[in-house]
């Protein structure tokens, strides 16, 4: 797997008053000055806020629905900053977001989930951005599609970007779930496999959808390492004119901020770590043992490939794998071993026999 080359400046450097987990509050949209700054001053006096957000232009699925308040707006989120001394952020959309945003001195600007997804939009926001000393967040794409979140990632550091963040806020879905947006917590553990020194902000309002399941999503956040969360706040979440169902009143966020276990990926316990070490140390050798065993597997898959060949004999052979899965599911169960899990490793075992005893075949024909 290579990692990924992206120029990164700590994210204590932009929110130098942050502690992880990094809190980013405010509501879903801009809605009046009051209601901005009343959210602000009640967000600020939970002692747990490191940025106020608010949109500014909204992206609403269809037309004739509330589109945010514009550039009015850039104003009261500034002066609602100023008034309880937090950096503001809002999302930006297009080139003129962003002369706007800077004219108005937002602090940190994000990139939306429906931007995410056009490159030529990213890279019209990252030609405005050049020759600016701004932070800039990026939400995941709407689709899983790593390479597009990277991508955009890598657009906006090329415009000189160095105070760069992801955004983990779930991805568009048939399948039916709890969650207004899957949250595929594979992808953000990817990229911050690809790019360890990435700060990601996990956004548990547009995952989620609803109120009941932040705290759950918020804590499995911190359990994943990331760097902290992006709620939506708002002095009267009921009537909120965007996402009144995800919003949740400033008081309600400093409970579960409070009930939020934050673990570190380190502990100081020498007597934790020894243990630790002892049980990486069996992981390690199991996992040696493994791949060794899988080689020796598909060695012998290959030597039956050529004996097919030779006795003129097709690759697949339904019965025994019938025999081999059922016997392998019984076992895999009786060791405890989820179900799901077994049949997806024997597909894919199967598939690379498969691939090996192809080879076999074909070196003949090829001969
Ligand atoms: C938002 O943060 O209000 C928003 C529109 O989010 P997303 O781009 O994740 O849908
Ligand atoms: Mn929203």
């Amino acid at each position: 797997m290579t990692k990924l080359k992206l120029q990164i400046t700590p994210i204590q450097q932009w929110l130098p008053k942050a502690k992880r987990p990094i809190v980013i509050s405010g509501p879903c949209s801009a809605e009046s000055e009051k209601q901005v700054l009343s959210t602000a001053v009640a967000l600020a006096k939970t002692g747990k806020v490191d940025a106020l957000r608010a949109g500014i232009w909204k992206p609403r699925t269809r037309p004739n629905s509330f589109e945010g308040m514009g550039e009015p707006a850039l104003k009261w989120l500034k002066d609602a900053g100023n008034a309880t001394g937090l950096p503001v952020t809002t999302e930006v959309a297009n080139a003129q977001h962003v002369d706007l945003a800077l004219k108005y001195g937002i602090d940190i600007l994000w990139i939306g989930a429906r931007t995410t997804v056009n490159p030529f939009s990213v890279q019209e926001i990252a030609d405005a951005l050049k020759g600016v000393d701004i932070p800039v967040m990026v939400k995941n794409p709407v689709n899983p599609d790593l390479q597009l979140w990277i991508g955009a990632l890598e657009r906006i550091n090329q415009a000189g970007i160095t105070k760069i963040a992801a955004i983990h806020r779930g991805f568009s879905s048939f399948e039916k779930s709890p969650f207004r947006n899957s949250p595929k917590w594979e992808l953000p553990i990817e990229l911050k496999t690809l790019c360890p020194d990435l700060p990601i902000i996990c956004d548990p309002s547009h995952i989620a959808g609803n109120r009941e399941l932040l705290s759950f999503i918020s804590q499995k956040a911190l359990d994943l390492a990331m760097d902290g969360i992006m709620v939506e706040a708002h002095i009267h979440p009921q009537t909120a004119m965007s996402d009144a169902d995800q919003q949740i009143t400033p008081e309600r966020l400093a409970v579960i901020l409070g009930d939020l276990v934050v673990r570190e990926s380190v502990s100081k316990n020498s007597e934790f770590k020894n243990q630790l070490d002892q049980l990486r140390k069996i992981i390690d050798e199991l996992d040696e043992e493994i791949v060794q065993k899988l080689s020796s597997r598909m060695k012998i898959a290959e030597k039956i490939g050529a004996y097919k060949r030779d006795q003129n004999v097709t690759i697949l052979q339904v019965k025994r794998w019938e025999e081999i899965s059922n016997r392998w599911l019984a076992l895999a169960q009786a060791l405890g071993l989820n179900d799901e899990f077994t049949k997806k490793l024997l597909q894919l075992i199967h598939k690379e026999s498969i691939r090996m005893q192809t080879g076999v075949m074909n070196s003949e024909l090829a001969g």
